[in-house]
């Protein structure tokens, strides 16, 4: 299917989008905000103030045409994405809007894990100078995969500051993959669960390649308890919502572990 521009994209993707469990683009949260649509496949929902979700399409084979969110987050001249979108292209565009419409003149990717639609626009990003952190599990799999290698690593935590907000990068355990971390912005109360969380639509735990169901339910556990304040959630595709993202994952992840769907 080709999507031709933003507003038939918008009303030939709906039947694609109802169809991938992932979900679609409309947020939830930020449903009364009309998106910002940088291209027909790029667009932004804002969050809370300062900080957007992007989400990105991609023509995957054997899965169609599929979203992934992000984060942008901007505090005066600086600029972070949490996690890019699935390409250069669509990297290059994100980066043109932050620095044209908001004057961004320090960049910095933190990378979710060594997947495509966290790190495949990372190439870009070094080479309009900026900053990357990853897990060192990520840096391991990124080398390994002869992928753009993120260029600072952590183990378990780590604070990076984006103007005045904190960005705090935890590894809390495997899931979706080995290294997958969360990043938490503790002055918005933002959880960013990438793929360890799932959507509200979401009916099983996606892509299960390197999916660890036991580890999973563990991991997302730890999560609940190490943000038991967090307000808005939001998972790798699809929707975002609140805590209960948290416990949707949970049961997903046990309906796995005990060798069940929850279909
Ligand atoms: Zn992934």
């Amino acid at each position: 299917m080709v999507c031709r521009s933003p507003s038939a994209r918008r009303l030939n993707c709906v039947a694609w989008i109802c169809l991938l469990s992932a979900g679609g683009g409309g947020s939830a949260l930020g449903r009364a905000a009309e998106p910002i649509v940088l291209a027909e496949d790029l667009e932004l929902y804002p969050v809370v103030a300062g900080v957007w979700r992007h989400v990105s399409w991609a023509k995957l084979p054997g899965s169609g045409l599929t979203p992934a969110n992000g984060l942008v987050v901007i505090d005066g001249s600086e600029v972070a994405l949490i996690d890019t979108p699935w390409d250069d292209g669509q990297t290059a565009m994100l980066l043109d809007w932050a620095d044209r419409e908001k004057r961004a003149t320090r960049h910095v990717v933190v990378v979710g894990h060594a997947h495509q639609d966290c790190l495949g626009g990372l190439a870009e990003a070094h080479a309009r100078g900026a900053e990357s952190y990853a897990s060192a599990l990520t840096v391991g799999l990124a080398k390994r995969h002869g992928d753009e290698v993120p260029r600072h690593a952590f183990t378990d935590t780590l604070t990076v500051r984006v103007g005045k907000r904190r960005l705090e990068l935890r590894h809390a355990g495997a899931g979706h993959t080995q290294d997958n971390i969360v990043i938490w912005l503790p002055d918005a109360r933002v959880l960013f669960g990438g793929c360890l969380v799932r959507s509200p639509g979401a009916r099983n735990l996606g892509n299960p390649a390197e999916a660890d169901p036991a580890a999973w339910l563990a991991t997302v556990e730890r999560l609940a308890a190490l943000y038991p304040t967090a307000r808005i959630v939001v998972p790798g595709h699809g929707e975002p919502g609140g805590p209960e993202l948290l416990t949707h994952t949970a049961d997903l992840a046990r309906a796995a572990a005990a060798g069940q769907t929850a279909d």
